[in-house]
C-alpha cells in the first residue's frame, strides 16, 4: 500500500520513494551486488568446506522432536483436536497420531502442557527489507547498519510468530539467501521483488527534472531495486523476466494509483488491460502467478479481465467486481486498515488516499464475504519498528467480519494456498500453514486457546512458548519435561 512520495513533498510520511529512500536502497543494491555479499558470505563458507546448503541443515536438529500433550489447530479444522503426539524429522511432520505412545530411542520430546498447538502464522502482503526501519534510520544508516536491521527485524518477524511471509515489494532476493542458508534468523520468504508500474502510476516518483524519461537510462525505481518503471509491451515484458530471473515467486504489477503516491491518486489506472496480459502471460512462461495493485473498480476490471489471479488491496472495489473476482476464482489479498492508528502520519494526497481506503475497507471485506471470494490476509506494514510490532493486530482486526477459527485459518492454509500458487517458482514446495503428516515443520505452541481469545497472539512475547521452523526451534519458554 505504501510506497512513495514526491520530491515536492518531503514532508509526507510515507516513505518509500522518497529521494532519500530511493538512494539507499539503490546502494543497499549497489553494494550487495558489488560486493557479492551473500555470494562472498557462501564462498567463505564453502572454502572451510561447508556449502550453504549444509550450513541451514546443520542449524536443524539432527534427532526427531516428538511434541506431547497439546491440543491441536491444524489449520483448517475449527475444534481442537486433544491426545495428539506429533513428530518432526528433517523440517516435517513425520507423524501426527493419537494416544500417548512412547517417543523413538534418541528423540527430543517436548511436552507442551496442554498448551494449544498450531501452524506458523503467514503473512501475504510484507516488505522484509523495509518493515522495522525508520526514516532516519533508512535516511542515515550504512549499508551494514541497514542490513543488520533489516535482520532483527526479521528475527522479530519470526517471533511474532509469522514464520512465513509473501514479500511485495524491494530488493529481497539476496537478503532471502541469506534467511535460507540460516545466516539471519527470519522467516520464510516468497520473493516477489521489484514491483512493476508505468510512468505515473503508483511508484513513479521521478523528481520532475527526470521528466520525460530518457530511453535506457534507469531511473530512481529502477535502480532501488524496489519499483520498475514499464511503459510498453516490451518493456513490461523484460521487466518481468527480470524478476523471474533473480528467483521471484511470483509477480506484482502496479494497476492504478497508490496511498502514498501524491501524483497518482487511487481513482487512476496505469496498463492498459492488453499490458496485463502481456505481464500474466510472462509469469505464466515461467509457471507463476501475478498480483495486481487495484483499489478502484475500473483498475480491478482491467486486472480481471486481463487474467490476473490475484488482486493486492481492492479496498474501493464495487459489488459488480467482488462478484467477477468469485466468479473467476481470483483471490483478494487485502488489508485490514481500521483506523489512523494503522498507518504512519501522512500529509497532502497520501492523506486523502488513506482515509479512502480507510473508509473503504469495511465494504472490501463485506463484498468479499458477500460474494465468497478467496480472501488473504496481509499487514502491509512498513517503515517503522512500531508499525511492524502492530503486525498481529492487524490481523486480531479481523475479528471485524471473522470468527477466530476463520481468522486463523486465514492466516495459515489459506495463505498457504495463495502461496502454493507459485507452482514451480514456490521456493518451498510442500505443504505450509497446516499441521499434517509432510508438511513443513513451521509451528507455534500457545499458552492459552486463541480459538476463544484471539486476542493474546497481540502479545506473542508472552503466548508463545514454542516458535519452530523448518524444524528449528527458534523459541522455547515450555518447563522442561520432567
Ligand atoms: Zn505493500
Ligand atoms: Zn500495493
Amino acid at each position: 500500500m505504501f510506497s512513495c512520495t514526491t520530491d515536492d513533498q518531503p514532508q509526507v510520511g510515507c516513505l518509500c520513494h522518497q529521494p532519500g529512500i530511493q538512494n539507499l536502497s539503490r546502494r543497499i543494491g549497489a553494494d550487495l551486488s558489488r560486493r557479492g555479499l551473500v555470494a562472498g558470505a557462501a564462498a567463505s563458507l564453502a572454502a572451510l568446506g561447508i556449502s550453504g546448503v549444509a550450513q541451514a541443515q546443520s542449524a536443524a536438529p539432527a534427532r526427531p522432536i516428538v511434541l506431547t500433550n497439546f491440543r491441536l489447530f491444524d489449520g483448517r479444522n475449527a475444534q481442537l483436536r486433544q491426545n495428539q503426539r506429533l513428530r518432526v524429522v528433517g523440517g516435517r511432520i513425520s507423524g501426527l497420531a493419537g494416544g500417548a505412545t512412547g517417543a523413538p530411542d534418541g528423540a527430543e520430546v517436548i511436552d507442551c502442557g496442554g498448551r494449544v498447538l498450531m501452524p506458523g502464522l503467514i503473512d501475504a502482503h510484507w516488505h522484509t527489507l523495509f518493515a522495522g526501519l525508520s526514516m532516519q534510520q533508512l535516511m542515515g544508516g550504512d549499508v551494514g547498519f541497514i542490513h543488520l536491521a533489516a535482520a532483527a527485524e526479521a528475527e522479530r518477524t519470526l517471533m511474532r510468530g509469522f514464520t512465513t511471509v509473501r514479500d511485495l515489494g524491494g530488493p529481497v532476493f539476496a537478503f532471502k539467501q541469506a534467511v535460507d542458508q540460516g545466516l539471519v534468523v527470519g522467516p520464510r520468504i516468497y520473493p516477489s521483488g521489484g514491483m512493476i508500474t508505468t510512468s505515473g502510476g503508483h511508484g513513479d516518483l521521478r523528481p520532475l527534472d527526470e521528466v520525460p524519461r530518457q530511453a535506457g537510462l534507469a531511473g530512481p525505481t529502477e535502480r532501488i531495486g524496489g519499483n520498475f518503471l514499464a511503459d510498453s509491451p516490451e518493456e513490461l515484458r523484460l521487466r518481468v523476466r527480470e524478476m523471474l530471473l533473480q528467483g521471484a515467486s511470483q509477480i506484482k504489477l502496479v494497476g492504478g494509483g497508490g496511498v502514498s503516491s501524491p501524483r497518482s491518486p487511487l481513482d487512476m489506472s496505469t496498463f492498459s488491460v492488453d499490458e496485463l496480459r502481456v505481464g500474466i502471460a510472462t509469469a505464466a512462461d515461467w509457471n507463476t502467478y501475478v498480483t495486481v495493485h487495484a483499489y478502484a473498480p475500473e483498475t480491478i476490471q482491467r486486472a480481471l479481465t486481463a487474467g490476473a489471479q490475484c488482486i493486492e488491496h481492492a479496498h474501493l472495489m464495487d459489488d459488480a467486481m467482488a462478484r467477477m473476482m468469485a466468479d473467476k476464482g481470483v483471490w483478494l489479498s487485502t488489508q485490514p486498515f481500521l483506523s489512523d492508528a494503522d498507518s504512519l502520519p501522512l500529509t497532502g494526497p497520501s492523506r486523502v488516499a488513506l482515509e479512502q481506503v480507510i473508509a473503504g475497507t469495511d465494504n472490501a471485506y463485506r463484498l468479499a464475504i458477500k460474494h465468497r471470494v478467496k480472501v488473504a490476509w496481509g499487514s502491509d506494514m512498513l517503515f517503522s519498528p512500531v508499525m511492524a510490532a502492530r503486525q498481529n493486530i492487524m490481523l486480531t482486526h479481523l475479528t471485524r467480519w471473522y470468527s477466530n477459527a476463520e481468522i486463523l485459518t486465514m492466516a495459515t492454509a489459506t495463505n498457504a494456498e495463495l502461496l502454493a500458487m507459485s507452482g514451480p517458482r514456490n521456493p518451498y514446495p510442500g505443504k505450509l500453514g497446516v499441521i499434517e503428516d509432510g508438511a513443513h515443520a513451521d509451528l507455534l505452541v500457545v499458552d492459552g486457546d486463541p480459538l476463544t481469545n484471539i486476542a493474546i497472539l497481540e502479545t506473542p512475547e508472552k503466548s508463545l512458548g514454542l516458535i519452530m521452523k523448518g524444524g528449528k526451534i527458534f523459541k522455547n519458554t515450555l518447563a522442561p519435561r520432567a
